[in-house]
């Protein structure tokens, strides 16, 4: 491990780094240059991803007074015909049951920079007309301000045309009472490419066995990304040059996922690709968010409550401060959880006023080398004793708090289930399984 070594390629990855941009390809170079450099080889694997192109959004109150507000509109939602969304208006808050009683052919206005499918799906069921999400806070530098982050929604079939507004815009649209407004939206979907890359340190003995690290890469606009998640690509490389020196029984995989940021497509299209293979993955170490000063180390596991309780027990003799719980990150651990493999995510978390993310304040100021590296050498222990155990240490089981959380995920989210198999294809692989396990063991 070498904080220097980390420190410097942090900064090198401080850039804008949005998925399905040019940069989305340069970061994916950078990742795979470090790694051949180090002689550990890494491979790109190249994936389609959806963007969307907004054209026009637009946001009137037409009674009891005319104004207008900016707004920018929500990627992959439907558009709004011709002259717009004409409708009455409506602030619903949380958008709980309460809120909803009456929002037929209103717009409504919803706290949050983001809508979750069954809350867009309720509100369509209720006969809504659109809605609009607020982005931004009241205390940012007005440089900021004008920068409303570009937002797409998850999945393909939206319901409802979606605009955002900034929180000080949205507060003043409620003062004026709106009875009659119209939104507009257009946009249209754009496909682009973007990239995982894998590097791989195959075990001594027990080669068919894997742990994969695995972070995001990617930004999302307007941010160099530093704290998330270039912080966690950097703990992968120096936990791939850890073990590069201290090579483990088992295969270790070091992942780079992108498109995190736009709905974990990266880590979903991995899982996808290579579906055949997960039955040898025997957990995902997952890093989003490590490095900064004033931080607190965190762990969430959608794995066995025996795992959880082995975290804690190492972290308790390695004196490493841990807070820890059972369940599913927003991060691409869940896609190897909702895959079937154990996972867990490593953040080193902000206390509340502290470092900042998805915005231009996220560089490298609240970081620092030495705070970086408390994460990456407590994972290297962890790593080390499930690396060179005799026997798989870890239950390929979920707690059944992390299994109703990967269900809920999957009502919510049913898009993301391409890359696990059928019903019908588990049947059939049943009998190979037993005997790669077997094979594995000896
Ligand atoms: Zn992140």
């Amino acid at each position: 491990m070498d904080k220097n070594r980390a420190w410097s390629l942090l900064q090198e990855m401080s850039f804008v780094r949005v998925a399905g941009s040019k940069e989305d390809l340069k970061t994916a170079n950078i990742l795979k240059a470090h790694c051949d450099e180090a002689g550990v080889p890494a491979v790109i694997e190249e994936f389609e991803i959806e963007n969307a192109v907004i054209t026009e959004a637009t946001l009137e109150v037409l009674e009891p007074e005319h104004c207008s507000f900016p707004v920018i509109g929500i990627g992959k939602t439907p558009n709004t015909k011709k002259d717009g969304a004409i409708g009455g208006f409506k602030y619903i808050e949380n958008a709980l049951d309460s809120n909803l009683t009456d929002v037929k052919d209103k717009i409504v206005l919803v706290n949050g920079p983001r809508l979750m499918p069954p809350t867009m799906k309720k509100l369509a069921e209720k006969g809504a007309l659109g809605y609009i999400l607020t982005g931004g806070d009241f205390y940012e530098e007005d440089s900021i301000k004008k920068e409303l982050r570009p937002t797409s929604a998850f999945g393909d079939d939206n319901p409802l045309p979606g605009i955002k507004i900034h929180m000080d815009d949205a507060e003043k649209l409620v003062r004026c009472n709106p009875v009659k407004v119209r939104m507009v939206l257009k946009n249209r979907k754009k496909k682009e490419t973007a990239h995982n890359v894998i590097a791989t340190i195959e075990g001594s003995d027990l080669k068919d066995e894997v742990i994969i690290f695995s972070a995001h890469c990617d930004s999302v606009p307007y941010s160099k990304g530093s704290w998330d998640n270039a912080t966690g690509s950097v703990t992968v490389m120096e936990l791939m040059h850890y073990f590069n020196k201290h090579r483990p029984r088992r295969t270790m995989k070091f992942l780079w996922c992108g498109a995190e940021e736009i709905g974990l497509v990266g880590s979903r299209k991995y899982c996808e690709t290579h579906k055949d293979e997960l039955d040898k993955v025997i957990f995902n170490i997952n890093f989003d968010m490590t490095g900064v000063t004033l931080g607190y180390e965190h762990v969430c596991c959608s794995c066995s409550e025996e795992t959880m309780h082995a975290i804690q027990y190492l972290a308790n003799i390695e004196n490493y401060p841990l807070d820890i719980e059972l369940g599913m990150y927003s991060s691409d651990s869940s896609s190897f959880a909702r895959a079937g493999v154990p996972a867990c995510t490593f953040a080193r978390l902000n206390p509340r006023g502290g470092a900042q993310i998805h915005n231009h304040h996220d560089n490298m100021d609240h970081l620092d080398p030495d705070s970086f590296m408390i994460t990456a050498n407590f994972v290297a222990k962890f790593g080390d004793q499930i690396g060179n155990a005799a026997v798989n240490p870890i239950p390929r089981k979920f707690a059944e708090k992390v299994t109703k959380a990967i269900e809920e995920q999957k009502r919510f989210f049913p898009g993301a289930e391409k890359g696990e198999k059928k019903p019908s294809e588990k049947k059939e692989e049943k009998p190979a399984k037993k005997s790669a396990g077997k094979a594995a063991k000896k």
